[in-house]
């Protein structure tokens, strides 16, 4: 089957603000293909029979963005390990036989981790937050076998992340943050602090280990404070545009069934639109 003519696109609510059809259209464009991917505003109440009307339009399938995560797998009747794992969905394929639903937010992060040089060993990860990306950033290090430390603004929602991923975590609050960090190879920063008009996340990264990597899925600004605060202190660092780039490669092969062309300079491209803002 090939991917020309095919039409795709991105859900949410607001979904004015998204940069997938930036990265999809200049993929589209440099393999040559015929296909089209646009946004589409859907409000909760809307969401369900949006997806059907889609459907029925012959669209290959959406990206599905906030508030729809959870929805989309709800909707799916079929979905990858992968977003059963993460209990969320980010790509819904409109298949012959139903929805297929992935999580590819999970390779999203994994992209970013090799990216940053991460390799699984024996000092522990810190994971920042207890949302929905936590959640996908959990399964990776859960599939890594690494010992987790997770922070969260509400003691509740890690625990409760921790057992319904069925993997143990020791959990820790902002105030405790010396203990989590000490020795630790890793922090993955899952929630919006740190983003543009947020509080800045601040973490003792002097009690990490040598050569130990922070990773910021915020990607506004593209430098958080906290990737700041690595640099000065010379820890390696890897920003959310890696992320955002490792989710939106194998959405685009859900959709146009072809490789994006590694030769196409989204990052140039998405910096130059974030600028632009
Ligand atoms: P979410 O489900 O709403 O979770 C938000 C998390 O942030 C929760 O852990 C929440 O803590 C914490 N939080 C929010 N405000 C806080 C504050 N003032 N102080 C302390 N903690 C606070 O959101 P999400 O979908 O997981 O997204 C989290 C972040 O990841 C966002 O910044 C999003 O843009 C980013 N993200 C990036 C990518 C990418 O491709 N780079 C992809 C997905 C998400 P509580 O549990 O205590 O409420």
């Amino acid at each position: 089957m090939s991917g020309a003519g095919m039409k795709a696109g991105v859900a949410g609510w607001p979904v004015d603000h998204s940069l997938s059809p930036l990265m999809m259209e200049a993929w589209l464009a440099d393999a040559g293909l015929a296909g089209s991917y646009e946004r589409i505003a859907a409000s909760p109440d809307t969401f369900a029979a949006a997806m059907m009307r889609l459907r029925e339009a012959g669209y290959a399938g959406v990206n599905v963005t906030l508030p729809h995560k959870e929805a989309a797998l709800a909707l799916a009747g079929n979905a990858s390990a992968a977003a059963r794992a993460a209990g969320a969905a980010n790509v819904l394929v409109f298949r012959k036989d139903g929805l297929f639903a992935d999580n590819t937010d999970i390779d999203g992060i994994r992209a970013a981790l090799a990216e940053g040089g991460w390799q699984a060993g024996d000092r522990p990860a810190v994971l920042v937050g207890a949302g929905g990306a936590a959640r996908a950033a959990f399964h990776v290090l859960k599939s890594a076998g690494v010992a987790i430390r997770l922070i969260n603004r509400t003691p509740a929602r890690a625990e409760a992340l921790s057992q319904a991923l069925q993997y143990p975590a020791d959990i820790f609050s902002f105030d405790q943050a010396d203990a989590a960090l000490d020795g630790a190879g890793l922090i993955i920063n899952a929630t919006s602090l740190g983003m543009r008009g947020q509080a800045a996340l601040k973490l003792p990264l002097s009690r990490l280990a040598p050569g130990a990597l922070v990773f910021d899925m915020v990607y506004i600004p593209l430098e958080t404070p906290l990737l700041a605060q690595a640099r000065a202190l010379e820890v390696k660092t890897v920003d959310g545009l890696s992320m955002l780039i490792g989710q939106a490669r194998p959405a685009f092969r859900h959709f146009f069934v072809a490789e994006p062309p590694s030769a196409t300079p989204v990052r140039d491209r998405l910096l130059a639109a974030l600028e632009a803002r």
